[in-house]
This record gives structure tokens, C-alpha cells and sequence, in this order.
């Protein structure tokens, strides 16, 4: 078997066995010898390659998408010695496109100049890397760009600012609620409405003029709109809310979602690309946290996001060290004077002195700390109320419930037992929660609602009229009373103002209705003996107001409540 001829046929059949393409090529670059593979990539025989005076270098068969000069390069260093390897796409006249791993290296035999190459086909290898590529410039649950593809986009458009000229408007949208509806729905039915969000969002964009929308995380999506001005943005921002707000169907029942919208522009806020999703991001906290739906980002708002992590980190220490306390405001019975009151919360911070609610409730609705707010204020105006409950001085008291806590399921459990570690009577108790809670079709509110019903609590609606109640619904729960919002009564003593005579008129209105559907009122914001005449005359029920105290401390409100008692015994009569 030492044959030659065997020998040689042996590696001729390997040679042409193989799917690389393996030749070899003298040093003008012109075929000596290849295998079939490489016959196949180049749809020409070997004869033909190999042919004499006919042969043509190489570099001419490899198409016009070849780097004839980068393979010079490597092919004169593995001429020389030094082996190379690079990656190339092909594309032969008579074969398919591909791309290739090339290594070359020089071989010494009888003395002459030749290289031995040998190619692997990677096309499918390449295809895979620009799937991986496109899938992380790309959000697997929406088919939409990514945070990462968005701020390439940016960047290409600072670069190319100069040329263009036209400012980039940038929004930044971030749903209200999502958390709440995905935990209470389940996170199939989250995924959908992301993907419906997404949906609608690709809709009011025109990809041909350049405009991207991408998902920058969560419930967090951008949309760049090149080419429109800032001045336009916000009925561009407007239209958006509307769309994203529309009701939709998940998991049988219908829902909507709110969302904040904020907007930053290049180059107006900044000329750094990287940036601009930052400032229209702290635009969007801005818009959040005021309830503004729609905020345009301002320098001086970066100093406050700063103060608001600040706040947050210290807003959990507070909740430790009780520096966050419940203060009572008192609500009377026009009609009987019997005395009840609404629980407020107040933040005593150790360095920046009060903090009001309307800073700190939205910031711990965020973090997640509204529940042990909650149970906390809840817990220490019971204990407060319970002496005043028992000599029968006060009727009852009312706590504010943020919507994130009446999803929250342990709710029912938690009052159960403070009234009973108290020994008040749940009639004692009023739970007042806003229009959008009662509205709200999330199974686990709704289970909260009838076992607080249940135990005999009464609910409030608070803010009434500035939300979207319909009156049906209003019909079908069983609430206690309306609490007219203080922006309809503050002026309707003022009987030359327009928009106080309106107020006048509403406030009137819904109070009738409130009374055809067996509700109470109550307004709160009587900041003078006016107010309250007024309301009276109209046959509100309750007032509340700063005409009659503002809000105070445990300890003052229980002298307060021995004083008023004492007033109305005199007044009436009674010794
Ligand atoms: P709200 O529930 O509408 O509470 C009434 C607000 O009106 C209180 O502001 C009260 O001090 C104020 N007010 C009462 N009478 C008058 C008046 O005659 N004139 C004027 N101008 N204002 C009056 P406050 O205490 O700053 O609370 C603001 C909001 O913070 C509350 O609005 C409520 O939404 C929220 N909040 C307060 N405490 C809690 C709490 O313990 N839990 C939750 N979830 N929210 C709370
Ligand atoms: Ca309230
Ligand atoms: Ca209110």
C-alpha cells in the first residue's frame, strides 16, 4: 500500500471532499490547483481556472462588493511567510453571494511563490450575528426599536444636524397605573396591552418621514418626531394621550390607561443626543408627579428629579421613625352640627421642615411605600379617634385611600383588625377614594371594595367633578357621599366673577343629583361664613373648610373637639 498514485488520489478525494473551498494560487495571484467546493462557489471548472495563459487572477472573479486591495495586503504577507485570515463577502459572476472566512498561508514546495487558501462559507453564521444584532437593537415583546436603537437614531441625527438644520422633537411616555393593572390582571394580560400600546403608537407615526417609535423600557416609550417644531409638540402630545387613553379589552373586561407625556427637543434643551431622553424623561417625572399630563422639559427641573431621589430615600426613613403623622381636619353636619373629620397626612422632615401631601403622597404611590403610609395614618387616627368615638363626641372619621391601595389585598385584613384593637364600630369608618378607583374594573379593587363593604365601611367619593364619573355606576355602588372638589367651592362667594357664578351653578346641580340618588355632600374649602351660608342654603349636608379649622394635630384636634362642643351646647341653648 505504499503506492503513490493511492496516496495522491487518497488527498485528491479528501481535497474535493471537503466544504471549504481550499486552492491554491501562485504569486500573481492565478489558480494552481482547487478543490469542487471552489469550483461550485465560482460556477467554473478547474480546468478553466487552472487553464495556461488563460488563467485570471483571482481578485477579477470575486464580484463587485470585494475588497481587491485588502486581500492584496493579506496576500502579500502569507506570500511572505506570515499566515492571514479575514472575513470578505463574495459575489461571483456565475455563483451565489456569500461570505467568506479566508485564511491563507504560504507553502514552500520545488521553490515556488504559492499561497494555499482556505475558505469557509459563513453566510449562515453572519445571517445569525444580524438577527442577534436586529434583535438587540429591537424589543422581543413589541417588534419596536429599543432604548439602544433609539439612541443610535439620536446620535445619527446630532451628526447630521447641521445638514438638516430642523429640530428633533423627542417624547417620552410612561403609562399610569401599569403596575397596578399588571399585578391585578396578570402579566399575559400587561403584555397585551403593551403590545396594543404599541400598536397605536406605530399608527400616529410616519416611518417615512423619519419618525421612530421605540420602547425605552417597562411601560416607558419615546417617540422622535425630526423636522416639527417644539411649538407643535404638545397638541402632537395631546392627541397621543387621547389615543393611548382610549378603552381597551383585556382579559375579558374593558380598561383604560392614562399616561404622562414629556417632551424635550434637540437642539432647543440640549446638543448632546445622549442626553435628550434624560431631559424628556425628567419632563415626564414632572408631568407625573403635578398630574399635568403633558410637561415640557425646563432646566430647572433637573434640580428637582435630584431632590426627588433624595426626598424618596428619605420618605422611607420618615416612615421608620413615625416623622410622617396623621393630622385631622374637622367636617360638620349643616343641619345637626354633629362633628366628624377627614385624617390628613403630614411629613415633619428633620432637616426641611413640612412637606405637603401633595408632594409626598404621588412620590410614595411611585416607590411603593403608600401602603405602609397608608396602614400607618390609618393606625395612629384610630388610636387618636377611639376615646372621642367612645364618649360619643365624634362621629366619624375619613381616610384617604390612594387607588394603589385598593388593589392592595391584604386592605380588609389590615382595617379588620385595627377596629377591632380599637373597638370602633366600622360605621365610624369612611374610606374616601376617587372617581378613576371606582371607575376602575380591576379585579382585585373590586374585591377589596365588597369586602370593605362587607365589613360595613362606608365609601367616599373624593374630588368629585373633576374626574368621569357616570352617573350609572354611581347608582350601583354603595357609597356614602359625594365630596365636591374644592376648586368649585373656593370662589362662589365672588358674585361678579363668571367662572364663580358656574361654580355656583354646579355645585347646586350636583348636589341635586347626589340627593335623587340618595347621597350625602360634602364640601370641603368653606374659607369663610359666606361659603357656608351659601352651601347651606343649597342643602349641601357636610362642610369643611378653613373657615371652620385647618387641619391640626392629634393633640389640638382632641381640644379642639372638647371646645366645639361646648360652643354648641351654649349656642343652643343647652347648659
Ligand atoms: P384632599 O383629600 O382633597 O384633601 C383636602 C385638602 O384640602 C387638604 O389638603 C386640606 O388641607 C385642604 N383644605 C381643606 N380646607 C381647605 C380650605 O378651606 N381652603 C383650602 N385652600 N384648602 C383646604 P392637604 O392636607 O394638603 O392634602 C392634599 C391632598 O393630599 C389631599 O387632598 C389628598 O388627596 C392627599 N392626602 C393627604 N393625606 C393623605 C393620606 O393620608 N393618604 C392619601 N392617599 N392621600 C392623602
Ligand atoms: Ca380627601
Ligand atoms: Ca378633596
Amino acid at each position: 500500500m505504499d503506492d503513490p498514485q493511492f496516496y495522491s488520489e487518497l488527498l485528491r478525494a479528501y481535497f474535493d471532499s471537503t466544504r471549504d473551498a481550499i486552492f491554491v494560487l501562485c504569486d500573481e495571484m492565478k489558480f494552481l490547483t482547487c478543490n469542487k467546493t471552489t469550483e461550485h462557489w465560482l460556477g467554473i471548472s478547474e480546468n478553466e481556472l487552472t487553464r495556461h495563459n488563460h488563467r485570471t487572477p483571482i481578485v477579477r472573479l470575486l464580484g463587485d462588493h470585494y475588497d481587491a486591495e485588502k486581500f492584496g495586503v493579506f496576500f502579500n504577507s502569507a506570500i511572505k511567510g506570515k499566515s492571514a485570515s479575514f472575513e470578505t463577502l463574495i459575489r461571483p459572476l456565475q455563483g451565489k453571494d456569500r461570505w467568506i472566512d479566508i485564511s491563507m498561508s504560504r507553502v514552500d514546495i520545488e521553490n515556488g511563490d504559492m499561497v494555499i487558501a482556505v475558505a469557509r462559507d459563513i453566510s449562515e453564521r453572519k445571517k445569525h450575528l444580524a438577527m442577534i444584532k436586529k434583535q438587540s437593537r429591537y424589543d422581543e415583546l413589541t417588534g419596536l426599536p429599543n432604548r439602544k436603537y433609539i439612541i443610535e437614531y439620536l446620535k445619527k441625527y446630532q451628526n447630521n444636524l447641521n445638514k438638516a438644520s430642523h429640530e428633533l422633537v423627542l417624547l417620552v411616555l410612561d403609562l399610569d397605573r401599569f403596575k397596578e393593572v399588571n399585578e391585578s390582571l396578570g402579566h399575559k394580560a400587561g403584555d397585551l396591552i403593551l403590545q396594543e400600546i404599541a400598536r397605536r403608537l406605530s399608527r400616529v407615526t410616519d416611518i417615512s418621514s423619519g419618525e421612530v417609535v421605540a420602547r425605552l423600557s417597562g411601560d416607558e416609550f419615546a417617540i422622535a418626531f425630526p423636522g416639527i417644531e417644539l411649538s407643535q409638540s404638545r397638541i402632537t402630545a395631546q392627541m397621543i394621550r387621547q389615543i393611548v387613553s382610549q378603552p381597551f379589552a383585556v382579559a375579558g373586561r374593558k380598561i383604560s390607561l392614562n399616561c404622562a407625556i414629556g417632551v424635550a427637543a434637540l437642539p432647543t434643551h440640549t446638543n448632546d443626543s445622549s442626553k435628550l431622553i434624560q431631559l424628556a424623561e425628567v419632563a415626564m417625572y414632572n408631568a407625573k408627579s403635578h398630574k399635568l399630563g403633558i410637561s415640557t422639559y425646563d432646566p430647572r427641573l433637573s434640580g428637582s428629579v435630584s431632590e426627588r431621589l433624595h426626598l424618596a430615600t428619605d420618605l422611607c426613613e420618615s416612615l421608620k421613625k413615625s416623622h410622617i403623622k396623621a393630622f385631622f381636619q374637622p367636617i360638620i353636619n349643616m343641619r345637626t352640627k354633629s362633628l366628624h373629620a377627614e385624617v390628613l397626612a403630614r411629613w415633619q422632615h428633620p432637616q426641611r421642615g413640612n412637606i405637603v401631601p401633595d408632594i409626598f403622597i404621588p412620590l410614595a404611590e411611585e416607590t411603593g411605600s403608600i401602603n405602609k403610609l397608608t396602614s400607618k395614618i390609618m393606625e395612629s387616627a384610630l388610636r387618636a379617634c377611639a376615646p372621642l368615638f367612645h364618649e360619643h363626641v365624634l362621629e366619624s372619621v375619613s381616610v384617604n385611600i390612594s387607588p394603589y391601595c385598593l388593589s392592595n389585598e391584604k386592605l380588609p385584613t389590615e382595617i379588620e383588625t385595627y377596629l377591632e384593637k380599637y373597638d370602633i364600630q366600622a360605621s365610624s369608618l369612611t374610606l374616601e377614594i376617587t372617581e378613576s378607583v371606582m371607575m376602575s374594573n380591576l379585579p382585585s379593587t373590586q374585591k377589596n371594595i365588597e369586602a370593605l363593604h362587607k365589613l360595613g365601611l362606608a365609601f367616599s367619593i373624593d374630588d368629585f367633578g373633576t374626574g368621569y364619573s357616570s352617573l350609572s355606576k354611581l347608582k350601583y355602588m354603595q357609597l356614602k357621599e359625594l365630596k365636591i372638589d374644592k376648586s368649585f367651592i373656593l370662589n362662589i362667594d365672588q358674585h361678579e366673577n363668571d367662572s364663580a357664578i358656574t361654580n355656583a351653578a354646579i355645585t347646586n346641580a350636583m348636589i341635586k343629583m347626589a340627593h335623587a340618588l340618595g347621597l350625602e355632600v360634602v364640601a370641603e374649602g368653606i374659607e369663610n361664613e359666606e361659603i357656608w351660608s351659601r352651601l347651606s342654603d343649597i342643602d349641601c349636608d357636610y362642610g369643611q373648610g378653613y373657615w371652620i379649622a385647618k387641619p391640626m394635630s392629634a393633640n389640638k384636634f382632641i381640644s379642639w373637639v372638647k371646645n366645639y362642643h361646648e360652643l354648641i351646647k351654649s349656642s343652643s341653648g343647652i347648659s
